[in-house]
């Protein structure tokens, strides 16, 4: 072999070995930081360059190469700007360093080399340059490395001719696009080990199993939650096993099935799986199976990505149990239990609540809103008791109900009585609890009316059906506070059945009693409106109350009475007249009475009574001031 080859056979070798170290030297510290990464790679390219110089080779008379322009434009070109200046740094002070007549004309190279690979560094896209990029720069490389040495030469007077130059490029450019290559390979290794090593990562910190089989259902790969699934020692445990290696044969067996499955397919399936141990312990997944392809998309495993579903499953159950015995209960209930959100949109009830409206059942279901079920219930006539011209009053204040809660009763058209409750929630939904309060609605009212009863009872006279003489009071002291009030004015007669010892004792007293009543009836038809009054005052006295009637007026209807009475022809032996007759005394009060006044009416009447009597009885008297007036009887007048 001619010194030729082996200078060339040596320069590639020196570019190889600093590829090759490059390569294989991986400090932890490259990782860390670019710069230093940057200087280690500028400083071994300086060296590969320094070596380079050391052994040129000679390819024509006296012109004597190396591959120096390669190692300084490849660390700029792939290594950067800074890995770039410290080759060409390392480099240019070695050729200084040689020194000689060449020295300028070699920096100048360096230097060209240093320029093209940064250049080419700032306009290739990726990391790893395309071997479109690589052959490009290359090629750039090996026109211009000729450009000094050209220089040079002709300065030397050394030929270079065809016969140099193409060999010398052709050199340039192998060198230069093979370091190029391998540096960009290099690099997409290491990419492609990052990528590797995160995506390893992220499958072992996955919570959830994750693994490959082969078609025997051997596992090829697994991360350590498989490990804990299948409750191996660790991961690599698993390698070469099959799940009949772990679980009973019954399990196995099913997982397998489901494995030929999706063989089948040839596509991801999800399979829900029951894992019952060996231990007794059951665990359920949600197991995704997926064909795994080689790089020509055969299918030469499958993925298994198993998610632990039992808490889930439990919770579930638990969740179905007491979501059972929540809907048990409140269709139990006796209640009518319904729920709105917070559009006042039926979202909740129970059989017992559409049961309760059953005219309006149909509405009475999730999605209806609450105005629309109102309507519909008083427009079918099941709410009643609601004017035609109010509906829709009404049911904006039912609403507005719903949403500030409450409690209300209301009567349904065939009776029955509905208690509403109504709770709103703090989110703006309520809840409604409907009771059938019909019974207690009638004992509520039949005990009103007992109360009513028994209240008019306590006011009535039992023999006249007139008010009784507590009644009268209460009535006389309502009416003259109203007079002292100035309200009005009050008009009383008292009245006195003439010479009634005798009436008892000729016709006996139960002829008495119904002589009384008859009197009685008599008054009451004289009381003709709303506000007059007429009780039993004591014995055989009678009173009439007559609110808002002057003097003229009481005296007219005392009097209309002496002469209904005296129609009646009721047979009195012991009686002058014959027949039964009353006497009548009458006081009146002004509007604004003082209560002196007030509190002496009924003497007053009492007295313009007596007066009557002891005029001869069957007549009125009104009382006044001064005197009492004489205003009728049988015989006199005044
Ligand atoms: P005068 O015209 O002066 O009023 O004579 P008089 O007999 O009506 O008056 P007196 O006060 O002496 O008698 C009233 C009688 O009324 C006495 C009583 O027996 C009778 N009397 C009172 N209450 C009742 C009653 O509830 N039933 C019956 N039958 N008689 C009654
Ligand atoms: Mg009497
Ligand atoms: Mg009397």
């Amino acid at each position: 072999m001619n010194s030729l080859w082996v200078g060339l056979l040596a320069n590639m070798a020196v570019v190889a070995l600093v590829i090759s170290l490059w390569s294989n030297i991986r400090l932890p510290v490259f990782g860390q930081k670019e710069s230093i990464r940057g200087w280690a790679f500028g400083s071994l390219f300086g060296l590969g360059a320094i070596s380079l110089m050391l052994i040129p080779f000679q390819l024509g008379s006296g012109f004597f190469i190396d591959l120096r322009m390669t190692m300084i434009g490849t660390s700029a070109f792939i290594g950067g700007p800074l890995a770039g200046i410290v080759t060409t740094i390392i480099a240019a002070a070695f050729r200084v360093y040689l020194g000689g007549a060449g020295a300028t004309i070699g920096l100048v190279g360096i230097a060209f080399a240093c320029a093209v690979g940064l250049v080419g560094w700032r306009l290739k896209t990726n990391d790893a340059p395309s071997l479109k990029a690589s052959v490009l720069f290359s090629l750039v490389m090996a026109i211009g490395a000729m450009a000094p040495g050209f220089v040079y030469a002709l300065y030397q007077d050394i030929d270079t001719g065809p016969q140099i130059r193409l060999p010398y490029m052709t050199l340039v450019f192998v060198a230069t696009l093979m370091a190029c290559v391998a540096l960009a390979n290099e690099i997409r290794r290491r990419e492609t080990e990052a990528r590797n090593h995160m995506y390893r990562h992220v499958i072992n910190s996955l919570p959830e199993a994750l693994n490959v089989k082969d078609r025997e259902g051997r596992f090829i790969m697994a991360n350590p939650a498989t490990a804990t699934l299948m409750q191996a020692e660790n991961a690599d445990a698993l390698i070469g096993k099959t799940d009949f290696d772990f679980f009973c044969q019954e399990v196995a067996a099913a997982f397998r099935v489901d494995e030929e499955k999706a063989w089948k397919a040839g596509t991801a399936i999800v399979e829900e799986q029951t894992l019952a141990r060996m231990d007794g312990s059951r665990s359920y997944l949600s197991t995704l199976k997926a064909p795994f392809t080689d790089i020509d998309g055969n299918i030469i495993g499958l993925i298994t990505h198993s998610r632990d579903t039992t808490d889930k499953k439990l919770l579930e159950a638990a969740l179905t149990q007491s979501d059972r015995r929540a809907a048990e209960a409140l269709s139990s209930i006796s209640d009518g239990l319904v729920m709105f959100d917070k559009d006042l949109t039926l979202v909740f009830c129970n059989e017992r609540y559409r049961a309760m409206f059953s005219v309006t059942a149909d509405l009475r279901v999730p999605g209806t809103p609450a105005a629309a079920i109102l309507y519909a219930s008083i427009a079918r006539g099941e709410l009643v008791g609601i004017p035609q011209e109010q509906v829709a009053q009404w049911v904006d204040v039912a609403l507005g109900r719903l949403k500030q809660g409450g409690t209300v009763e209301f009567p349904l058209a065939d009776g029955r009585w509905i208690e509403s409750r109504t709770r709103p929630t703090p989110e703006g939904a309520c809840f409604v609890i409907c009771s059938d309060i019909t019974a207690a609605k009638q004992h509520e009212l039949e005990l009103q009316n007992l109360n009513d009863r028994l209240s008019v009872l306590a006011e009535t006279d039992s023999l006249t059906g007139l008010l009784n003489r507590r009644a009268f009071d209460a009535v006389m002291a309502e009416e003259l506070d109203r007079v002292a009030r100035g309200e009005g004015s009050l008009a009383l007669l008292m009245i006195d059945v003439d010479y009634f010892k005798r009436f008892n004792d000729t016709y006996g007293h139960g002829a008495g009693d119904s002589c009384l009543k008859t009197v009685a009836d008599c008054l009451r038809a004289a009381a003709r409106r709303t506000g007059d009054r007429a009780a039993r005052y004591g014995g055989e006295e009678l009173a009439l109350v007559l609110p808002d009637v002057d003097e003229t007026a009481a005296l007219t209807i005392a009097e209309e009475f002496c002469e209904r009475l005296r129609g009646l022809h009721i047979p009195h032996t012991g009686s002058d007249k014959g027949i039964v007759t009353v006497s009548i005394g009458v006081a009146t009060l002004e509007p604004g009475s003082g209560l002196t006044d007030a509190v002496r009416l009924i003497a007053r009447a009492d007295e313009a009574l007596y007066t009557a009597k002891r005029d001869g009885r069957d007549g009125v008297r009104i009382w006044e001031p001064s005197r009492l007036r004489i205003v009728h009887s049988d015989n006199t007048r005044s």
